[in-house]
């Protein structure tokens, strides 16, 4: 059977389902750099670099292994900048084909297209299941089926039953399944984020940020620093590296925040893992491998383990059951315009500064950041949640709907009403104060709990519980805060509601 094997520009995998049978004698891979894709949000340059980059070096891979490879690059004159209409001219000048195949796209949006072209092509089209994942739709929709509330605690232990990872027999190493509680330290003073792996641009690299900064000049981001994998060996230097030499302290410091200090001990390998440069699998094997032979402890290991086949595959499986209206859904009625400073940076919270300062540099903020500082703020402050899932499309350079979605909308601005989550992660400054060392050089002060020097974040969080009393007050996660809301005078009350208010109008960039 002759085949036309599309794949897209998060398939970049030597697995993909699409090239398992690939017939290097007579079918033809179809890879197109299409304005379509990269303007249905104005990404990051970052992201766009690392994804026509990395599609390009993939398709010298394919043809180093034989294959026959039809790259269409953005400035091709003849480029329909759609992919259905790249695969369509490739059907016309290359074909006749007995199908076209491709593994499922990652996303609502291109389900569709393929599906319209399904009826539209002419030539049968064959959508094969993403293997790279652990968990399939139907596996999934079985797991919910009949389950009042989705937790992801219940679906990873699944997840570690099917795999057997960090078990014995059918019970979890270490006598527990989760080891989170030991991953909330905060950085002690004095010790210095580690050294890492940053892969400076080759000419490949250097030509697509050339075209990326010519072609969109007023994306968001800057290219100055790219360090990001963009092909598989590389993306093998950074996962075998943060194995040996990050891993260890992952869990330790897993939550905590140091200004100027972007990375710590995480990862930076989402991105990878999310185009197809990491097999997901693979890393978690490595890291299990790490603890067995004592080079890293179990609560790391656990953590970044749970991320991957707990969180990763959770949110997936979420975005998939919810459909696409899922985004729609705005439970707390957050109307808000996101605030400029958001793209600027130009705000005296330290912590927001911070962390949107190195959002533009590096495409990259870790998990706790864009949970507590970002996400918080826009959930506080009650910004429209179409608002805020636009902005984290754009600005990560690991930011596919699939997993942006369900992150954004449900875990940081509970605009799902509580289907990621149980409750809405909302804390005031104490929390950042916490884990960070931002206040100290913070223009507010995060002991401060009302008056033009008290940290936004304080009264921002009480006027956030208040104002949505009716649509939280009976969530027993919530009961502690809510109780202490309602022992505070009158006059305190008045208060927080009065500058609560300034505040957030202020932020907002909103009339007082
Ligand atoms: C508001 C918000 C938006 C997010 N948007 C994205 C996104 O667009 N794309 C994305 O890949 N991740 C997203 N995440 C999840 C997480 O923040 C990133 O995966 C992580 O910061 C990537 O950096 P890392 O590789 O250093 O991760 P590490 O901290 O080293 O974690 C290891 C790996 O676990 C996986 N992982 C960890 N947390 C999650 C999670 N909550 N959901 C899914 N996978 C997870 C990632 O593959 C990550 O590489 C988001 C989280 C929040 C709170
Ligand atoms: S004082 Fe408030 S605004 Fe300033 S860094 Fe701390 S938490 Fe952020």
């Amino acid at each position: 059977m002759r085949t036309l094997r599309l794949v897209l520009g998060d398939q970049l995998s030597d697995t993909l389902s699409s090239l398992v049978e690939l017939d290097i004698r007579q079918d033809v891979v179809l890879l197109a750099e299409v304005m379509a894709e990269a303007e249905y949000v104005r990404h990051h340059k970052q992201k766009l670099v690392m994804v026509f980059a990395a599609m390009r070096r993939f398709a010298d891979r394919l043809r180093d292994r034989g294959a026959t490879v039809r790259y269409v690059r953005l400035d091709d004159p003849a480029n329909t900048q759609t992919l259905d209409g790249e695969v369509r001219r490739a059907v016309s000048e290359l074909g006749p084909f007995d199908r076209v195949v491709l593994t499922e796209p990652g996303e609502w949006r291109l389900h569709q297209l393929v599906e319209d072209m399904k009826w539209t092509l002419g030539e049968p089209v064959e959508v094969l299941e993403d293997a790279r994942f652990l968990c399939r739709h139907g596996e999934f929709a079985a797991w919910a089926e009949g389950r009042k509330e989705l937790r992801m605690e219940f679906f990873y232990r699944e997840m570690r039953r099917k795999t057997g990872l960090l078990m014995d027999g059918d019970r979890p190493v270490g006598g527990q399944w989760n080891f989170d509680k030991e991953n909330r330290k905060r950085l002690p003073r004095g010790i210095k984020a580690p050294h890492r792996v940053w892969i400076a641009p080759d000419d490949l690299t250097r030509s697509v940020i050339a075209e990326v900064e010519a072609r969109f000049p007023d994306n968001f981001g800057t290219t100055a620093r790219f360090g990001w994998a963009t092909g598989h060996e590389e993306a093998e230097r950074l996962l075998s590296h943060f194995i040996a030499e990050i891993l260890p302290g992952f869990g330790d410091y897993e939550d905590a925040m140091a200004k100027g200090s972007p990375f710590l001990w995480h990862g930076l390998i989402s991105a990878a893992i999310n185009i197809g440069l990491v097999d997901p699998m693979d890393a978690c094997r490595r890291a299990e491998a790490a603890w067995r032979t004592g080079a890293a402890p179990l609560n790391a290991v656990e953590g970044f383990v749970r991320q991957i086949i707990g969180w990763r595959e959770f949110v997936r499986g979420i975005y998939w059951l919810q459909g696409p209206d899922y985004k729609k859904t705005n439970a707390l009625a957050a109307e808000g315009p996101l605030p400029w400073f958001y793209w600027s940076g130009e705000t005296d919270m330290a912590c927001v500064a911070d962390v949107v300062a190195h959002t533009r540099d590096y495409a990259y903020a870790h998990h706790i950041q864009r949970l507590m500082v970002t996400g918080n703020l826009a959930m506080l402050l009650g910004v429209a949640p179409a608002e805020v899932d636009d902005w984290y499309m754009v600005v990560f350079i690991d930011a596919f709907e699939w997993v942006e979605l369900p992150n954004t909308h449900g875990m940081a601005t509970f605009a799902d009403g509580g289907i990621v989550g149980s409750k809405p992660y909302a804390a005031g400054g104490a929390y950042i104060d916490r884990m960070s060392d931002y206040c100290g050089g913070c223009r507010y002060e995060v002991k401060a709990k009302s008056g033009p020097d008290a940290c936004p974040f304080n009264l921002l969080y009480w006027a956030f519980l208040d104002r949505n009393a009716d649509r939280l007050k009976a969530n027993p996660r919530l009961a502690m805060p809510y109780r202490t809301l309602a022992g505070f005078t009158p006059a305190r009350r008045a208060e927080i509601e009065r500058e609560g208010e300034t505040i957030r109008r202020r932020l907002l960039g909103l009339a007082p």
